[in-house]
């Protein structure tokens, strides 16, 4: 019990670290190529049009994410997303949902569009508030950089990723309420 406990420590420790460093690094990365305006509002939308999007406001956390689920929704190795506080998101169309729990018990719905199937936005109860963007669904995906990889204990071999980029077993006991 106390060894896993210290492990889930150190783990959010160093979580906090990089998002510290990561969010420093991104202010400065939006000042030097991204305008005031963009930085204001991002938009996107799913393949067909049908459903589309704009949100206000800075990404808590940019991830990841490797786990079994993600890889299904995805039909790829892994999702990779971008968090915001939801009242800053504005839906535009009737995307169709899909709820499951997850390994951590929480209810997981994903958002996505009836028509095309994109996978558009993902909520979580554990993180009340927030919603996360699926990042290749934004009409300019570089605007924003992944800053860590969770669930790397189910990565894929042919998953290659960049060894940069902090990267954590599961997910590491960390909210965005805790800040960083
Ligand atoms: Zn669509
Ligand atoms: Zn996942």
């Amino acid at each position: 019990m106390c060894s896993k406990s210290v492990i889930d420590r150190t783990l959010t420790l160093k979580f906090l670290q990089v998002m510290k460093g990561a969010r420093l690094e991104r202010t400065a990365a939006f000042s030097a190529v991204v305008s005031l305006e963009a930085r204001a509002m991002l938009t996107g939308r799913c393949l067909c049009g049908n459903c589309s999007y704009s949100i206000e406001g800075e990404p808590v956390v940019v991830a990841h994410c490797h786990c079994i689920d993600c890889q299904r929704l995805s039909g790829a190795g892994h999702t990779t997303g971008a968090m915001f506080a939801e009242d800053g998101v504005n839906l535009i169309g009737a995307p169709a949902t899909f709820s499951l729990t997850s390994d951590g018990g929480n209810t997981v719905t994903r958002l996505f569009c009836g028509t095309c199937g994109s996978p558009l936005f993902g909520k979580n109860t554990g993180m009340p508030g927030f919603m996360t963007v699926s990042l290749g669904t934004l009409d300019a995906p570089d605007t924003l950089k992944p800053q860590v990889a969770i669930y790397a204990r189910t990565r894929r071999q042919w998953d290659t990723m960049d060894s940069s980029v902090a990267t954590f077993d599961a997910q590491p006991g960390w909210e965005p309420s805790d800040g960083v």
